[in-house]
């Protein structure tokens, strides 16, 4: 075969290549888009935000849905992973921060200092979060704002205390019959700073307390203090 030829023949095998890998990227595209609700994203009417918090938490009290995630979760839900915002955040401005495509990042939940609940990514879904695909696959994950800033990433009693309430809630209507907390990834409760070096996520403060929170979401399920059906404010 002349040089020529060889030319011609490389060409078209390099557009038939690139062709092949448009199209596949496209595939992929048009099937997360296919499996990603249509509600997502935009304004929600007040039925459908009805219809939202009655198949996720009842103490919902703010939804932002945003696209960054799996639609829907390939495993059943069996954990719970804490993070912190590491901010003071308002839940609204943290569902415009999780509804950037750049940042690739969300949570099923978060909690802010006055207690508050949001919703970002619907529990039948799997929330980008916790630096491990397989974790988030099997998570509820939550995030709680920060009271101090840096030190021991204080949360206000308010934020923990609805997060024990929240916990209570995700176990019970998930069949998730006790939460443990081994210290490792292999319990049911984790923690962000499990599945990567490079963040202290959850912080300190939240980290030593989660013996206790394992405990009190416990109590909880077993007809407790912390039950939401006990009449917890
Ligand atoms: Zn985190």
């Amino acid at each position: 075969m002349n040089t020529e030829k060889k030319k011609f023949l490389s060409i078209w095998f390099l557009l038939l290549g690139f062709c092949s890998g448009a199209a596949i990227v496209l595939a992929l595209c048009l099937r997360a888009q296919l499996q990603r609700p249509d509600y997502i994203g935009r304004e929600l009417t007040v039925q459908e935000e009805a219809q939202i918090i009655s198949r996720n938490s009842p103490l919902i009290q703010y939804i932002a849905l945003t696209a960054n995630g799996d639609f829907p979760r390939a495993q059943k839900i069996t954990k719970i992973t804490i993070h912190h915002m590491a901010g003071d955040l308002s839940l609204e401005d943290l569902g415009e921060s999780f509804s950037r495509a750049d940042r690739k990042a969300s949570a099923n939940y978060a909690i802010d200092s006055a207690g508050r609940v949001a919703l970002y990514v619907e529990e039948m879904n799997r929330a980008w979060t916790s630096s491990s695909r397989e974790n988030d696959h099997q998570a509820v994950t939550v995030e709680v704002a920060n009271d101090e800033m840096g030190g021991n990433w204080h949360v206000s009693d308010q934020a923990y205390q609805k997060l024990v309430e929240l916990c209570v809630d995700i176990c019970r209507r998930n069949g998730i019959r006790e939460l443990v907390f081994t210290g490792d990834a292999q319990g049911s409760l984790t923690l962000h700073n499990m599945f990567s070096d490079e963040t202290e996520c959850p912080g300190p403060y939240l980290e030593g307390r989660m013996a206790e929170l394992a405990d009190q979401v416990n109590e909880g399920l077993r007809g407790g203090d912390y039950g939401v059906a006990s009449g917890e404010p």
